[in-house]
C-alpha cells in the first residue's frame, strides 16, 4: 500500500517537472533571440552564450543562433587582441610627384592605389575612429585592424564632382579610390577620419557640392569626420584657457551651424603640438560661447603603432600615428614600419567583438576597468 503511494508521487513528481521544462523552453528561447549581440552588456554572460534568465533546469549549455561569430581554432588563428594598431596619418594627395612636391607629406593616386592593394594582401582591415575608440573591433578573424586618418581637409584627399547632374565622388582622389577599391574588396572596410579646419570653410575638400554637401557625402558613406582647431593652431603655444576653448570650440560651433546635430569627438593635434600640462584639461573638453566639446581621443603626429584602447598603457589624449610614406623616405613612416609590423606584435582578431582574446600571459597587459561588458579570454 505505501509502495503504490511512492509510485503516485514519483509520477506526480515527474509530470510537475515535464510541465515546467516543457513552459520554459519559449520563454528560453525568447530571450536568446531579443538580446543584442552588439550593445554592451553588464551582464555577466559567457564569451557565446545569452545571459541566462532565472530557471529551475540548469540545461542549456548550446550557444544561441543568429550573429555570433563561429568559434575559431585559436591555435591556427592565434589570436592577439592586445597586440598593436597601426593608425595612419595622411595628409595631400597629388596626381603625380615633382621637384614642386614638399618631402614628406604628399603621397601620389597611383601610390595610395597600390599602398591599398599591399595592405589589403598583408592582413590589415579597416576600423572607424569610434570602434577604436570602444574597442569594437569587427574585423575578420586572423586579420590586423587598421585606420585611416586626414589632416587638413585637401582636395587631393576628397572633393565632389558633377556627373549626369549627380554629386559624386571626384575618382582622381583618396576616397574616389577608396570607394573603387572598396567595390573590388569590401572586406578591406570603408573607414577613415578627416580631421578639418572649418575656418577654411570652402578651401575644405574644395570641389564642387556646399560644405554641408561634401561633409554630408562623407558621412553618409561611412567615414568620419573630427576637429583639427580653428585656424590649425598649435596647442604648444596657447597661453591660456580661453584660447584652447577658442580654437576648439570655433571649430565645433561652425561645425553644428553648417551640420545641427553632428559633433566632433577627436582631434588631431595640429603640428603635433600639445598643450601646456597645466591647460591639458582644456583640450580634453570645454565650452565656447555656448557650445560643448569632447574629445574622447587626441591624435599625435607620433612614430608607432598604438596600442589598443583597452592596454594597461593607452593614454587617449596622446594616440600614437604613423606618417604615411613621403617623396623621401623618412624613418618611422608607414614604409618603415610594413615590414616591421609583424604578426607576433600586431593586433589580430578572433573575429568576435564580444570576446578579447589573448595568449596566456598576455592578459596583464588588459585593463579590466576598459573591457565594457567584453570578457577576456586566454589560451
Ligand atoms: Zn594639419
Amino acid at each position: 500500500m505505501k509502495r503504490k503511494w511512492i509510485r503516485l508521487l514519483i509520477i506526480l513528481i515527474l509530470a510537475v517537472a515535464l510541465l515546467i521544462i516543457v513552459s520554459c523552453k519559449p520563454e528560453k528561447r525568447r530571450s536568446a533571440d531579443a538580446k543584442p549581440t552588439d550593445a554592451p552588456t553588464t551582464a555577466p554572460a559567457g564569451p557565446h552564450t545569452p545571459a541566462p534568465e532565472p530557471t529551475t533546469t540548469p540545461e542549456v549549455t548550446r550557444a544561441p543562433e543568429g550573429p555570433t561569430p563561429e568559434p575559431v581554432d585559436y591555435s591556427v588563428v592565434q589570436p592577439n587582441e592586445i597586440g598593436e594598431i597601426p593608425i595612419v596619418m595622411f595628409h595631400n594627395f597629388i596626381e603625380n610627384l615633382d621637384e614642386t612636391t614638399d618631402d614628406e607629406f604628399t603621397t601620389s593616386f597611383q601610390e595610395f592605389e597600390e599602398l591599398l592593394e599591399t595592405l589589403y594582401n598583408q592582413g590589415f582591415r579597416l576600423i572607424s575612429m569610434r570602434d577604436f575608440i570602444e574597442h569594437n573591433i569587427t574585423v575578420p578573424a586572423g586579420k590586423i585592424p587598421m585606420v585611416f586618418t586626414f589632416d587638413d581637409g585637401s582636395s587631393g584627399q576628397f572633393n565632389l564632382i558633377e556627373e549626369n547632374g549627380k554629386l559624386v565622388a571626384n575618382p582622381r582622389s583618396a576616397v574616389g579610390i577608396m570607394i573603387r577599391f572598396h567595390q573590388k574588396h569590401p572586406d578591406f572596410g570603408l573607414k577613415g577620419i578627416f580631421y578639418l579646419n572649418m575656418d577654411k570653410e570652402l578651401k575644405t575638400f574644395e570641389g564642387a557640392g556646399t560644405l554641408d554637401e561634401r561633409l554630408s557625402f562623407l558621412l553618409s558613406h561611412g567615414f568620419e569626420i573630427g576637429n583639427h582647431t580653428w585656424g590649425h593652431f598649435n596647442l604648444e603655444t596657447a597661453k591660456d584657457t580661453l584660447q584652447i576653448q577658442e580654437t576648439l570650440g570655433k571649430n565645433e560651433k561652425r561645425l553644428r551651424e553648417i551640420m545641427p546635430g553632428v559633433r566632433f569627438y577627436s582631434l588631431a593635434l595640429p603640428f603635433g603640438g600639445k598643450a601646456p600640462q597645466e591647460l591639458a584639461d582644456a583640450v580634453n573638453k570645454g565650452d565656447y560661447d555656448g557650445v560643448a566639446y569632447e574629445n574622447e581621443t587626441i591624435m599625435a603626429v607620433g612614430y608607432l603603432p598604438s596600442v589598443p584602447s583597452i592596454h594597461i598603457d593607452y593614454d587617449p589624449t596622446y594616440v600614437r600615428r604613423i606618417r604615411s610614406k613621403g617623396k623621401i623616405d623618412v624613418k618611422f613612416d608607414l614604409a618603415y614600419w610594413l615590414p616591421l609590423m609583424t604578426r607576433d606584435r600586431m593586433y589580430i582578431s578572433d573575429g568576435n567583438p564580444g570576446t578579447v582574446v589573448v595568449p596566456t600571459g598576455m592578459e596583464k597587459s588588459v585593463a579590466p576597468d576598459k573591457l565594457n561588458g567584453k570578457s577576456l579570454v586566454t589560451y
